[in-house]
């Protein structure tokens, strides 16, 4: 197989995303922007843009006003609702709260666990699933799925009670490579532990279907998956949600409220939790997000594999770059973390951007725990990510292979 075998086939995927960018040089060149950091976050659908600027049109209360107009906005903000369940397989009981990202949704989660629960995380996470937590117990660092299943069901037998609550990623934000979501759940599940799924970094590639994995809790974030920062979503089992004092307290969060302090009868579902006037036009982009993807899923999963085999595979030839994966890099998104003799990984990024208007990310990804792991015998203390999407092309992957040989 040569690298042109590699070359992502669809061409029309790259068109769902707003026009690329591009701006002037200092020498008065144009620059044509190549955006290979996705795993950060993600340019815009045109959908979502469309669907954002209809939705701007009106502007009333959700949940709070009798007119027309609030009518329809209360309306596009529980059809987005019924978009991101579909969009997660939700069950028929489950709740779709809206947060404002990741990290917002598992520090939600965090509030809701019963009294005594005792959370379990691998210390590879990324700082959103790794830190909400009081007293998490903290797993080592697995090198393989075997390792991390091992290691979760000897913690799960050692750490006995009634609450537990296992909190993993679906795929790494630092090596792309995906954990394995369907065993660790099952392993949860036959310990009588519950499971929570960052999904930040699979939603934009792929659905997950909670129902049919029979997870708990899914997390994910808008600006990950091709809409705007400032909406994600916690969807999942109610009954923990349901218990537990409002993550907001205020109006819309409220059955009923009496005269003295404290006299609050809080409203269950999604209400409970996102007291507040919400973020209509998030969720709408959130949604319209979630249908893109849904749509064309298959055409995603192949145009993105290629992307990965067209990166791997020239990140392979060029003397001198290392790529740092945790599983040997098997399966996953594209998205590929490197370091490179020589060179200090900030100025790579550097040179990257400034000298061939690419742009990546440099540092340690809000993963700390993984990257000092992974660069344990390597002189550099951050990495360089390189990171495709729905937006790439395989132009844009050359372009960075062509800049990393010629450095
Ligand atoms: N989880 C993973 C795996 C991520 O990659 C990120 C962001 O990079 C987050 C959680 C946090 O997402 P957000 O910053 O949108 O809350």
């Amino acid at each position: 197989m040569t690298l042109s075998d590699l070359r992502p086939t669809t061409t029309t995927l790259p068109r769902l995303v707003s026009a690329g960018l591009s701006y002037r040089d200092h020498d008065g060149s144009t620059v044509e922007y190549a955006h290979l950091d996705h795993g950060a976050t993600t340019p815009a659908l045109v959908a979502v843009t469309e669907a954002v600027a209809a939705a701007a049109v009106t502007y009333s209360s959700v949940h709070r006003g009798a007119g027309f107009a609030s009518r329809v906005t209360s309306c596009r903000y529980e059809a987005a609702r019924e978009s991101v369940a579909a969009f997660v397989g939700a069950r028929e009981d489950d709740q779709v709260v809206f947060t404002r990202n990741t990290t917002d949704s598992f520090n939600l989660l965090a509030r809701a666990l019963p009294a005594g629960t005792t959370v379990f995380v691998f210390a590879s996470e990324h700082h959103a699933a790794l830190l909400p937590w009081a007293d998490a117990v903290r797993l080592p660092i697995p090198h393989s799925h075997a390792e991390a299943i091992t290691l979760l069901d000897e913690a799960l037998r050692t750490h006995p009670g009634e609450h537990r609550l296992v909190v993993a990623t679906g795929a790494s934000n630092v090596t792309g490579e995906h954990w394995p979501v369907e065993r660790l759940a099952d392993l949860a599940r036959a310990h009588g532990a519950r499971f929570a799924l960052d999904a930040a970094q699979v939603a934009p590639h792929r659905r997950v279907d909670i129902a049919a994995l029979d997870i708990d809790w899914i997390a994910f974030s808008g600006h990950k998956i091709y809409a705007p920062f400032g909406a994600g979503a916690l969807v999942g089992r109610s009954d923990w949600l349901d218990a537990a004092e409002p993550y907001l307290a205020g109006g819309g969060a409220t059955a009923r409220v009496g005269a003295g302090t404290g006299a609050v009868e809080w409203a269950a579902g999604p209400a409970r939790h996102e007291a507040g006037s919400p973020n209509v036009l998030g969720a709408v982009a959130l949604a319209t997000a979630c249908d893109v993807i849904s749509e064309h899923e298959e055409a995603i999963v192949a145009h993105e594999h290629a992307l990965r085999m067209q990166l791997l595979g020239g990140l392979a030839t060029i003397d001198g770059v290392h790529v740092h994966t945790l599983f040997g890099g098997r399966a996953g998104a594209p998205v590929a973390t490197i370091t490179v003799d020589g060179h200090d990984s900030a100025e790579v990024a550097r040179v990257l951007g400034d000298e061939h208007g690419i742009g990546v990310r440099e540092g340690r990804f809000c993963a700390h725990l993984l990257v000092d792991e992974l660069l344990a015998d390597r002189p550099q203390t951050t990495a360089v990510r390189i990171s495709a999407g729905l937006g790439t092309t395989s132009e844009h992957v050359d372009r960075v292979l062509a800049a990393l040989r010629s450095l």
